[in-house]
C-alpha cells in the first residue's frame, strides 16, 4: 500500500502503521467532534477578521517607537473580539507565555495586596515570579502577599479553603486552565466559570486573571466568556497558530489591560508605543490558523493516549476522557524507554531530524531533562515536541504538532523506537 510504504520510508514498520490503523478507527467519532470546534472557531477568528475590515495595509512594518501602528491596534482588536474582552494586548515586545503573566499580575497588583491560587501550586516559572521561590524583583519583594488553596484529593475545588482564603487584602485570584506540567486534571471552561462565580460570590470585587496557556481554541469558549478579567498566554503556543516567532498577549477588560500596557512600557506611554518589527503577517496568519493548527494538536494527543494505555503505559488524559488542553503525558517507567520516546519525536521532525536528544542537567530543575524538539520556531510548543524530567514515574510530556499527519508520524515513530529497543511489544494486531 501506498502510504504504508511512505511511512516506512519514514522510519515506521508495517507493525507499528498497522496498529496504528487499528487504534484510529476506532477515534473517528472524536475526531470529528474535534473538527466541528476547529469549524465553529474558525468562524469566530474569520469574523473577528471581517468585522474590523482587516486589510493589506496592516502587514506593514513599524519601527522606532510605533506611534499609530494601525497593524498592532488592529490585530489587538481582532484579538479582543475573539475573547470577547473589551481591550488586548498582544506585542512581540512581550517575550513569553511567563512575561505575558508577570505583566498581568505586576501590573494589577500593589504593595499589601494579596494574590490568591485557588488551584493549587502554579506553573513553575510563575514560582520566582511570585516569590513562592525566592527570587529578585519578585512580587513578594515589592509586598504582594501569595495565599494558595489547594485541590481536593480528587482534583476538584476546594470551595471551602477557596472561602477561608479570600480576605480584605485579596486583590486578584489566578486560575491555571492547564496542568501543564503536574499531575492534576485540566479544567474545562465551565469548571473554570463556576470557579469564578463562587469567588465572585465571596468577594463581589475581586480580579480574576485565568493562565489560558495551551487551553486557546480547544473548547468553542474561552475563560473570558465565562467572567475572567483577563486571559493570559503565549504566541509561540495554540494562538500563534506556529507562525508567531514570538509574542504573548493579554485579553481583558480595559481597567486591566491599560495598566498592563502601562507596566509594559511605562507610565504615561502604555500600549502608544510598541513597534511591530515586520511581525504582523506572521500574528494575523498565525491567528487564523490557530483553530486548525490546536485542532491537530488536538487530534495527536488523543491518538497517544488511545496508542500506548492499551499497551500498558498509563496516560494523562486517559485514553477515553474529554480534553481541556493539549498536552498528553505518557508514562513510560524507565529512563532508557523515556530516551527512546524522545529519540522517536526528534526522528520524525522536519528541523534538526539528524540530532540524538540525551538527558541533561538543565538549570533549575533537581533532576535531569530530556526533550526532543525539531521546530521551525525554537522552543515553540504548538510544534511536535516532547519532554520530562528523568525521575519517577519516568514520564514524558507530550504537545503540539502543527499538522495532525506530522503528530500521527511522530508518535508512530516514538513506538518504532521503543519497540526496536524492547522497551514495547511487537506483536499489536492479531
Ligand atoms: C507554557 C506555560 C507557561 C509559561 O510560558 P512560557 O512561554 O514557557 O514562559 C505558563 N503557564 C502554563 C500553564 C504554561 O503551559
Amino acid at each position: 500500500m501506498e502510504l504504508e510504504a511512505m511511512y516506512q520510508k519514514l522510519g515506521v514498520s508495517p507493525q507499528v502503521f498497522a496498529y496504528g490503523q487499528h487504534v484510529l478507527e476506532r477515534l473517528r467519532g472524536r475526531f470529528d467532534e474535534i473538527d466541528r470546534t476547529a469549524e465553529y472557531n474558525q468562524g469566530k477568528v474569520l469574523a473577528a477578521m471581517q468585522e474590523n475590515r482587516l486589510a493589506a495595509n496592516h502587514f506593514a512594518a513599524t519601527t522606532g517607537y510605533g506611534y499609530d501602528d494601525e497593524g498592532r491596534d488592529n490585530l489587538e482588536r481582532i484579538y479582543a473580539s475573539v475573547f470577547h474582552t473589551e481591550a488586548a494586548l498582544v506585542r512581540p515586545q512581550i517575550t513569553c507565555g511567563t512575561h505575558a503573566l508577570t505583566v498581568a499580575l505586576s501590573a494589577n497588583l500593589l504593595p499589601g495586596d494579596e494574590l490568591l491560587s485557588p488551584v493549587g501550586a502554579p506553573y513553575d516559572t510563575l514560582e520566582e515570579v511570585i516569590g513562592i521561590r525566592e527570587s529578585t524583583c519578585s512580587l513578594k519583594e515589592y509586598g504582594v502577599t501569595y495565599a494558595q488553596a489547594d485541590l481536593r484529593p480528587d482534583g476538584g475545588f476546594d470551595f471551602d479553603a477557596i472561602r477561608a482564603a479570600i480576605n480584605e487584602r485579596t486583590k486578584l485570584i489566578t486560575i491555571q486552565r492547564s496542568k501543564g506540567y503536574a499531575t492534576r486534571p485540566t479544567f474545562s471552561v465551565a469548571q473554570i466559570g463556576e470557579l469564578i462565580a463562587f469567588c465572585r460570590s465571596v468577594k463581589p470585587d475581586v480580579k480574576i486573571m485565568v493562565d489560558n496557556c495551551y487551553g486557546e481554541f480547544v473548547e468553542t469558549v474561552e475563560p473570558s466568556d465565562v467572567g475572567a478579567d483577563m486571559v493570559v498566554g503565549s504566541l509561540i503556543k495554540n494562538p500563534g497558530g506556529g507562525l508567531a516567532p514570538i509574542g504573548g498577549y493579554i485579553c481583558g477588560t480595559k481597567a486591566c489591560v491599560e495598566r498592563c500596557a502601562y507596566r509594559l512600557s511605562a507610565p504615561g506611554l502604555g500600549r502608544e508605543v510598541g513597534a511591530n518589527l515586520g511581525l504582523m503577517p506572521a500574528f494575523y496568519q498565525g491567528f487564523f490558523l490557530a483553530p486548525t493548527v490546536t485542532a491537530g494538536a488536538l487530534k495527536g494527543a488523543i491518538f497517544a493516549a488511545n496508542l500506548y494505555e492499551p499497551l500498558g503505559f498509563s496516560c494523562v488524559p486517559g485514553a477515553e476522557e474529554k480534553r481541556h488542553d493539549i498536552i498528553q503525558a505518557v508514562t513510560l517507567g524507565s529512563r532508557e524507554a523515556m530516551v527512546a520516546f524522545c529519540k522517536g519525536i526528534q526522528a520524525a521532525a522536519p528541523v534538526d531530524s539528524y540530532v540524538t536528544p540525551e538527558p541533561w542537567a538543565m538549570p533549575g530543575y533537581d533532576s535531569e531533562v530530556i526533550m526532543a524538539a525539531g521546530a521551525f520556531v525554537q522552543g515553540s510548543s504548538i510544534e511536535l515536541s516532547a519532554d520530562g524530567p528523568i525521575r519517577p514515574p519516568y514520564a514524558v510530556y507530550f504537545q503540539g504538532g502543527l499538522t495532525w499527519q506530522h503528530a500521527k508520524l511522530g508518535i508512530l515513530l516514538s513506538l518504532q523506537k521503543l519497540a526496536d529497543a524492547g522497551l514495547a511489544p511487537t506483536d499489536y494486531v492479531s
